[in-house]
């Protein structure tokens, strides 16, 4: 099943609008586990629309298009996929009716091309647009790619999407099977290592299919199986996740499209009725928010600290200038005391504490990316971890928070 997806709008094309439809589908596509071999855009333009359309007829089997579906000049979708299949449009009364009541309700003149909107290409299944005028169209052939025509405007499209589209694909696709998938959630090994630990295995992949994805900290292996009876599917995915557990379970996080690594560690802390707070320094205050991110976290973190200076430090946190001035700000010792000083104030279950170089420039002759963060755990001895981390500040920083979310994790 080789399916396409093309974008279609001048604006597109000269980069004034970004294809964030074309993202979504590929996405939506994957999950029902059609694979998705090339994405094109095409301008407002028949020709050239034409000769795409040409194209992707012959190498797919599915064509996916977003876009131009409306009543002005430039947009001529629906009717250049009439002209290249060799079949009419027809009138959905429903949605012409629609529209009618719109132009009565709101007093306004009826444009001619408005009615273009309720037509749809003999044969196809109508989508209504239930956040606008244009209906989408899935028309099947059986001799030939198969067709799905979709509004441009993001809200319409991904909304006609998930009311009709993704249901109607199901029923095309997988008639008599089962489609489950799962992703499992990585931080602490990047994209290409994880790659190549696993190639043969991605090499192979059929059913389970393996779909990997960095984003900026962490990456994600998507696993989407099918098989008559949905046991089945779930004990390939079950297979194909213990192969996976066994070369780079330590990496493995958690599960889930929305998992963060801040939600699967405010999700532990709930479970162990543990409280948390930080100090921080080169973040800033970036720990506190990310945890910010978790709805309900406030169970479980009361509050924190941002302390850049000395004088910060002692007036927040009372710690003695005499620490910092022996050890440097950046050290294992300032570092343990403010995660200590910090749990201690608001009598939390763990301080956590980050206190490092997040550059440009090096500080105390340690280099950008030198970093120490502190553990404060309950009674036990307050320790500090040290990382060097390279990058841009913005990175150094990003990355120190998510090197504190992952030590409180384990
Ligand atoms: P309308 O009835 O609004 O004209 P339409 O189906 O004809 O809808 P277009 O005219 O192609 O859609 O696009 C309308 C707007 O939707 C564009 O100006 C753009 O902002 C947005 N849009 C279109 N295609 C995409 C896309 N692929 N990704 C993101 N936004 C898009
Ligand atoms: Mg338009």
């Amino acid at each position: 099943m080789k399916a396409e997806i093309i974008g279609i709008g001048t604006e597109i094309l000269l980069g004034q609008v970004v294809d964030t439809n074309s993202a979504f589908l590929a996405r939506e596509l994957a999950n029902l586990g059609i694979e998705v071999y090339y994405h094109s855009v095409v301008g407002d333009n028949t020709e050239r629309l034409t000769s795409q359309l040409d194209t992707a007829m012959r190498r797919s089997d599915l064509v996916v298009m977003s876009g131009g579906l409306g009543p002005t000049q430039d947009d001529l979708t629906k009717q250049t996929v009439a002209n290249y299949l060799g079949i009419p449009l027809v009138m959905d009364q429903t949605a012409m009716a629609k529209i009618d009541d719109y132009y009565h309700q709101t007093g306004r003149e009826e444009a001619p091309n408005n009615a273009l909107q309720a037509m749809y290409l003999q044969g196809a299944t109508v989508m209504p647009n239930d956040n606008g005028m244009a209906v989408g169209n899935f028309y099947q052939q059986s001799d030939g790619a198969d067709v799905m025509l979709l509004p441009g405007p993001p809200t319409e499209m991904t909304m006609m999407f998930n009311h009709y589209g993704r249901g109607l694909l199901e029923a095309a696709y997988h008639r008599n099977e089962f489609l489950v998938s799962r992703v499992l959630r990585f931080y602490g090994i990047g994209e290409s290592l994880l790659v190549t630990k696993l190639s043969d295995l991605i090499d192979q992949q059929t059913n389970p299919t393996i779909a990997p994805y960095a984003k900026t900290n962490e990456v994600t292996l998507r696993l989407t199986a099918s098989a008559e009876q949905e046991a089945k599917a779930k004990g390939l995915l079950d297979g194909m996740e213990a192969q996976i557990q066994a070369r780079v379970g330590d990496y493995l996080y958690g599960y889930g499209d929305d998992n963060s690594l801040e939600a699967v560690v405010v999700a532990g802390l709930k479970d162990q009725q543990l409280t948390i707070t930080a100090a921080e320094s080169l973040t800033a205050g970036q720990f506190q928010s990310t945890l910010g991110n978790v709805p309900g976290v406030s169970t479980v973190f009361p509050g924190g600290f941002v302390t850049y200076s000395a004088e910060a430090k002692a007036a927040l946190l009372q710690i003695p200038s005499e620490i910092i001035e022996k050890y440097g700000v950046v050290s294992e010792q300032t570092a343990v005391w403010m995660a200590k000083q910090a749990k201690k104030t608001l009598q939390t279950d763990i301080g956590i504490s980050f206190t490092g170089v997040a550059g440009p420039e090096e500080l105390e002759g340690q280099p950008a990316g030198t970093v120490w963060i502190g553990i404060a755990f309950k009674d036990q001895t307050p320790f500090g971890r040290l990382i060097h981390l390279a990058g841009t500040r913005d990175r150094i920083r990003e990355r120190s928070v998510m090197a504190g979310l992952d030590l409180i994790r384990r």
